[in-house]
């Protein structure tokens, strides 16, 4: 049997900073599933299927990576599809205390699964789909860090121009 991880996040929507992780996990285990939360902390401002479609969009054409949505705790559906793997992104220092505190509060609860953080081409270290949604509303040039695909969905949902 093959090693399989999986990638959680809310990607709302997916920047070159996840496709750059992505990648590197795709090279590093058999079988990689990006599994997008349907339920966040944060309000996303594209839905659940919309921000499937977005990473099957750009990510969906490497061989070994599926994309799913997944409701509730990650470790429930870790367990439900028998993978003990997450997949976590470390961008910076700031990233570091709430990645930690996650990925301990995830082994509390079971102790099987493993969180393992992959880091970034520096190039993309700052991409945050936060900051570029807001960048987005002020109409700035977003080509640079989500690819086109995505730009134009953000473009569409903001009623922006460039
Ligand atoms: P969440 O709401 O789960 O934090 P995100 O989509 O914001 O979802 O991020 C998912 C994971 O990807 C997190 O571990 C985050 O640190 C990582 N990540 C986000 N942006 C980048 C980036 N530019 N480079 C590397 N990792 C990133």
């Amino acid at each position: 049997m093959g090693r399989s991880a999986i990638y959680p996040g809310s990607f709302d929507p997916v920047t070159y900073g996840h496709i750059d992780l992505i990648k590197r996990a795709a090279h590093a285990f058999d079988d990689v599933v990006v599994a997008v939360a349907e339920s966040t902390h944060k309000n996303t401002l594209f839905n659940t299927q919309e921000r499937v479609e977005m990473v099957k969009e750009v990510a969906g054409d490497i061989g070994n990576v599926r994309v799913e949505s997944f409701d509730g705790l990650v470790i429930d559906y870790a367990r439900a599809k028998k993978i003990n793997v997450l997949i976590r992104g470390l961008r910076m220092i700031s990233d570091f205390e709430y990645e930690l505190q996650m990925a301990l509060t995830n082994r509390r609860l079971d102790g099987n699964i493993e969180t393992v953080f992959l880091m970034p081409s520096e190039g993309y270290s700052f991409l945050s789909s936060k900051l570029i949604k807001e960048v987005a509303l002020l109409d700035a040039d977003i080509t640079s860090f989500v690819p086109d695909s995505v730009a134009k969905r953000l473009r569409e949902k903001l009623g922006t121009k460039k």
